[in-house]
């Protein structure tokens, strides 16, 4: 609940005005109440409105995306880029295509990111954006000229110092390969305007790996400085299958865990001996196939039908990787009572407000994703330093950069933490950690 009066006039405001927006409505809610520790020592915060302008987007555009499908008919999708705060940087974040993409949905995401950006300690502001656009069942063709119909737009918002796009959910490396080349043509620029490029042109050793690689990072330091553990021995429970998922479950079978399951939009499988990341490999990133062929391919795997079940499954880790609002109360009492003890999030706000109630009282080690999942726009930020400096670190290089950031944003979320009497407590760690640099950056660039 709010207490604090600034906090709470805010939200009753955002409330009045984005009431019709729910998704956002949740990531101001956590945020606001995350940081009331902070706001009783920063007079100076209500002073200069640094709530009031956080929680309204600097610019926000919506765009007509008109593009032609195979069979010759003109197909009309809705655009939208969220410029939400620069205080620390140029607006940076990825880009979504996918049905379930609102201005809300933007707007959460946009919102999350200001204060993860803030958290990877390298000068980057926060932004979003994407489409309703579905690529499931469109053909290679189609998806490159919905990019080129898209980017024919969003071109003229973006550039390297201002607002640098990058990848989301179910936009890789083929979307920004046609993204970019598109900017290019209409522009006429080589710069590092997006990140996620492939390596053949500017993109960063490790961006791919980043997100999942960082997630792992993550956890592993969490579970060493605050349990004494890590994951060796420890069974894991990932949902979702696409680049984040899949890196994960790289990197904590290499660390020494046994990962179990892995999910998509249809259902989950699990396999008790050790997900087959080849196998996985080649259905989801080579193929972009149905994850239930799985278990046709590797004996003693089961595929169920219905995402949601998979936090059934036994584990002593649970690693979210799919989606907002994944993971609800009644799948994190199931987690508990089978076990579970630690539960970072890879996805952007995976679990609900009441699974992380659940989580809270159950002392279970709970890494939001604002900071467990920033590994992949850490690396973003490292892409565009090699774009700037016109070279490329190698992969052992940046993948030791991203180590170290997610262990400091352990390390500065644990410090915030105890400085505002919530020892132990990584979300009101992180939100403060994030929070006070934007905040100050803002206070220090006076009114506007
Ligand atoms: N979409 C990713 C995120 O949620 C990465 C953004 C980026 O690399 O700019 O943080």
């Amino acid at each position: 609940m709010l207490t604090n009066e600034y906090a709470k006039r805010v939200y009753d405001q955002v409330t009045r005005r984005d009431g019709d927006q729910p998704e956002f409505l949740q990531a101001v809610y956590e945020v606001l109440e995350s940081i009331e520790p902070a706001l009783a020592d920063h007079p100076e915060y209500e002073a200069n409105g640094v709530l009031e302008r956080l929680v309204e987007p600097e610019r926000l555009v919506k765009f007509r995306v008109a593009w032609t499908d195979d069979a010759g008919r003109c197909q009309v999708n809705r655009g939208y880029r969220v410029q939400f705060n620069s205080a620390i940087g140029p607006y940076k974040g990825g880009l979504r295509f996918h049905p379930t993409v609102t201005e809300s949905v933007v707007k959460f995401l946009g919102f999350e990111q200001v204060i993860k950006n803030s958290l990877t300690s390298l000068p980057m502001g926060g932004g979003k954006g994407g489409s309703d656009f579905d690529p499931k069942g469109r053909s290679d063709a189609e998806v490159m000229r919905f990019c080129q119909a898209f980017m024919t737009e969003l071109q003229r918002h973006i550039g390297q110092f201002t607002d640098v796009p990058a990848g989301d959910i179910n936009v890789g490396a083929r979307e920004i390969g046609y993204l970019f080349g598109q900017y290019k043509r209409i522009r006429d620029e080589y710069s590092g305007v997006l990140t996620g490029k492939g390596l053949e042109f500017g993109g960063s050793l490790a961006r791919t790996e980043a997100t999942g690689y960082g997630l792992c990072y993550y956890t592993a330091e969490a579970m060493r400085v605050l349990r004494g553990d890590g994951f060796s021995g420890k069974t894991v429970a990932v949902s979702g299958s696409g680049n984040v998922a899949i890196f994960a479950i790289d990197k904590a079978q290499s660390l020494g865990a046994t990962v179990v399951t892995a999910s998509d939009s249809s259902g989950y499988i699990h396999d008790p001996n050790g997900i087959q990341l080849d196998v996985l490999k080649d259905i989801k990133l080579d193929h972009r196939g149905r994850i239930k062929e799985y278990a046709d391919r590797v004996p003693g795997a089961e595929y169920h039908e219905g995402f949601v079940g998979v936090w059934n499954v036994p584990c002593d880790i649970a690693l979210p990787c799919a989606t907002q609002n994944e993971l609800d109360e009644d799948a994190a009492r199931t987690l508990v009572a089978n076990g579970c003890t630690v539960v970072c999030e890879g996805a952007n706000m995976p679990c609900t407000p009441g699974a992380i109630e659940v989580f809270k009282q159950s002392k279970v080690l709970y890494g939001p994703g604002k900071a467990a999942n920033a590994g992949g726009v850490a690396v973003s930020g490292l892409e565009m330093s090699q774009n700037s400096y016109r070279l490329s670190w190698s992969f052992e290089e940046t993948d030791a950069r991203l180590k170290s950031i997610m262990e400091s944003i352990v390390a500065s979320s644990l410090a915030s933490a105890e400085r505002y009497g919530h020892e132990h407590d990584l979300m009101i760690g992180a939100n403060i950690a994030g929070f006070v640099k934007v905040a100050d950056a803002m206070v220090a660039q006076g009114m506007l």
